[in-house]
């Protein structure tokens, strides 16, 4: 079954977010000066629990939905997250992914294939020390990322993703050793644009380094040629390098919105389901499963809310919507 929405977009991704803690502070997600010591998390009882999880996932696959991320705050923090993985690589065509910091992927990576898992995404900023731990703001080291990376790809959690937020002022040093090193490992990289997600990261339209800039950065050193999409609804506008060693992806939110193909629902950690990252409601999902709602009850709220789903935020971006109160990303999940 394809559901459409009003744009006739499918239901075809679902992002979970399964916490919404994380280990790291990135300055452009959860800065701390508002993420400190007393910020209050969702307490444990709030979160959706695993059956819970792959209850609504089997419900979405019902719907159509083809695949499902895993995601947060960072998802390695909810603990025994293999469990969750287990069930919900019992649905039937289901592809099963997971984004993370790799921080803990080292330690973890080989019960998350036993599991289930399919491949991983792995956030890294810089390779410089001194640049990351800027970015992170918790002093972590590159070598832990890479150790994590390298986990990954030892449990055939493969291909592994790379992505990188560039901020200008912060980052963009980094886009061609960053280019140089995946390409000889093998791992696509996928640079992101800075976005303007929540209220607290003080995001300016000035710090937004664009595609078009990052592709001429890395072009000038390793010439790139474009290579079309793989499937209606893939974000990263793809590159590959000139000489036949690898492809690079560019996620040009700001600059060249993609909404028109934008096929992703939003689960946060307390089962709110939101039709667009820049959502300031999602209809309340938990409410309904703790009510003791069946499957169809269940569907159907989906349903009715994709297809009254009218969200194109980013190509609407403008003074007006950046006073929005939106949902924070570590919330509702990247
Ligand atoms: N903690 C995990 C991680 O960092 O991979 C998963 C959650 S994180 C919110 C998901 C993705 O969103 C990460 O790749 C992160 O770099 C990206 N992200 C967070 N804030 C962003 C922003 N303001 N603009 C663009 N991407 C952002
Ligand atoms: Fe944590 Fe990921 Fe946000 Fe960084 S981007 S603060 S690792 S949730
Ligand atoms: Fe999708 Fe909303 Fe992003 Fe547009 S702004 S691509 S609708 S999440």
């Amino acid at each position: 079954m394809t559901l459409l929405d009003t744009l006739a977009r499918p239901l075809h991704d679902l992002r979970i977010s399964v916490t919404d803690r994380c280990n790291f502070r990135c300055v452009y997600c959860m800065p701390k000066e508002i993420y400190g010591k007393g910020y209050q998390f969702l307490p444990k009882d709030q979160l959706l629990t695993f059956e819970e999880l792959a209850r609504l996932a089997a419900v979405f696959a019902s719907l159509g939905t083809k695949k499902v991320r895993l995601t947060g705050g960072e998802p390695l923090m909810r603990r025994g997250l293999d469990a969750l993985v287990r069930l919900l690589a019992e649905i039937p065509d289901l592809d099963l992914t997971l984004t993370t910091n790799g921080s803990l992927l080292a330690e973890q990576a080989p019960a998350l294939a036993a599991a289930g898992l399919k491949r991983v995404t792995v956030s890294l900023d810089s390779l410089d020390d001194t640049v990351f731990k800027c970015m992170n703001d918790v002093d972590f080291p590159v070598a832990r990322v890479l150790g994590g990376i390298d986990a990954a790809v030892a449990a055939g959690l493969e291909p592994v993703k790379i992505n990188m937020v560039v901020r200008r002022g912060l980052n963009e040093g980094s886009i061609l050793p960053m280019a140089r090193y995946f390409r000889e490992q093998g791992h696509i990289l996928r640079f992101i644009e800075y976005m303007d997600v929540g209220h607290t990261n003080g995001w300016r339209l000035e710090d937004v380094v664009s595609a078009r800039e990052i592709v001429r950065t890395i072009d000038a050193e390793l010439p790139l040629l474009p290579v079309d999409a793989n499937y209606r609804g893939e974000v990263a506008e793809r590159w590959r390098y000139a000489d036949g060693s690898g492809e690079i992806g560019v996620i040009a939110s700001v600059t060249q919105p993609f909404c028109a193909d934008c096929t992703r629902a939003r689960l946060s950690a307390d089962g709110g389901l939101y039709t667009c990252l820049f959502a300031t409601t999602g209809r309340d999902l938990r409410g309904l499963l703790r009510a003791g709602a069946p499957d169809d009850d269940i569907r159907a709220a989906i349903e009715t809310t994709w297809v009254e789903r009218t969200d194109r935020y980013s190509e609407q971006r403008s003074s007006e919507t950046a006073g929005l109160h939106k949902i924070e990303m570590s919330f509702i999940g990247g």
